[in-house]
């Protein structure tokens, strides 16, 4: 099968079935795409690559490599508590295998339904197998939710579950709720754009819960204060070894959103509103603080009763 027919076959035809948005005045076929954004608002795009070998293993199912594609981007789109709209992708397949694009082409256009996302174009290229999504989405002017903007007292919260990516990692490819979670996470996308006027700064959880949360403590010259019993472990603290909860704490692949949140009465009634409609669970587990340093809640250091890389800034993955 040729590029053209590829493209046709497994992306225009399901892209004009998927979700059908009016505000695509031209979408794939041409040599750009041209959206109509909403006025008074704000565009954002984020864009991840899958590698084959790096991301996900080379004989994971496609239908799981497609619906990853597009979940860690809305992962981001979360995070920054915009509304994802329009969609490219950029493939780099080593054949056109008929089955195994139409089972990526499913993946990935269940959840862009989902989220009535439109796919408006891409790139396709033979090559190692590479996936690479790019996400725009919008929001209100100035609504953004940032890292830097956390502020030392507010509050701090998670959603769902830490170190299911961790565990589901070990657990491959054996079938179990660790496991699914790491093929198929379900990013909160609703819940992120719910907290676009409530939060003060967030991060989706994707390289660890302490390497994201030294992102947000770093963008906003602020540490955290953490209750290490309260964190949502996947495998519950008091029954684990320190070294198995900082592996937890410190895997990549959660998809849950760090936040910070002034912790007013008012705020934190809209929160539990938010949380309810969504249906997202949220667990408090600490506090914003004016030191630069990951600390318990009786100031202790992290490093100091817990077994953390020496280096703090290698506390989740990094390429390099
Ligand atoms: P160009 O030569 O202008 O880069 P291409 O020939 O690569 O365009 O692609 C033709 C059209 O198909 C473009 O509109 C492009 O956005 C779209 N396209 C290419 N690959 C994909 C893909 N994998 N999924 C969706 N659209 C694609
Ligand atoms: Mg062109």
């Amino acid at each position: 099968m040729g590029e053209f027919d590829l493209i046709q076959q497994f992306f225009t035809h399901a892209a004009h079935t998927a979700a059908t948005r009016d505000d695509v005045v031209v979408g794939i076929g041409d040599d750009g795409a041209i959206t109509t954004t909403e006025p008074n608002h704000q565009l954002v795009s984020v864009v991840d690559t899958l590698v084959s070998g790096r991301h996900f293993h080379a004989n994971c199912p496609a239908d799981a490599v497609g619906h990853k594609s597009l979940a860690v981007n809305l992962s981001d789109i979360a995070a920054m508590g915009a509304k994802p709209c329009w969609a490219t992708i950029a493939l780099t397949l080593p054949e056109s295998n008929p089955d195994w694009l139409q089972s990526f082409a499913n993946g990935f256009f269940a959840l862009a339904h989902q989220h009535n996302i439109s796919l408006i174009g891409g790139d396709t290229t033979q090559g190692p197998l590479s996936i690479t999504v790019q996400l725009n989405g919008q929001l209100p002017n100035g609504t953004g939710l940032l890292r830097s903007t956390a502020q030392p007292g507010d509050a701090l919260f998670v959603t769902g579950t830490i170190g299911l990516g961790a565990i589901g990692l070990q657990d491959y490819p054996a079938v179990t709720a660790a496991s699914q979670h790491l093929l198929k996470p379900t990013p909160h996308v609703e819940f992120g754009h719910g907290l676009n006027q409530l939060a003060s700064s967030c991060i989706d959880v994707s390289d660890g819960l302490l390497a994201d949360l030294q992102h947000i403590c770093q963008a906003s010259k602020t540490g955290a204060a953490l209750d290490i019993a309260k964190i949502p472990l996947a495998r519950a603290a008091k029954s684990c070894s320190p070294e198995a909860i900082v592996q937890q704490l410190c895997g990549g692949d959660d998809y849950e959103l760090c936040f910070s949140i002034n912790d007013h009465h008012d705020n934190m009634h809209q929160l539990h509103q938010l949380a309810k409609t969504t249906r997202t669970p949220i667990t408090r587990i600490g506090y914003v603080t004016d030191s630069c340093a990951l600390t318990t809640m009786d100031n202790q250091l992290l490093n100091e009763i817990l077994p953390l890389p020496d280096d703090q800034t290698t506390y989740g993955y990094k390429h390099f």
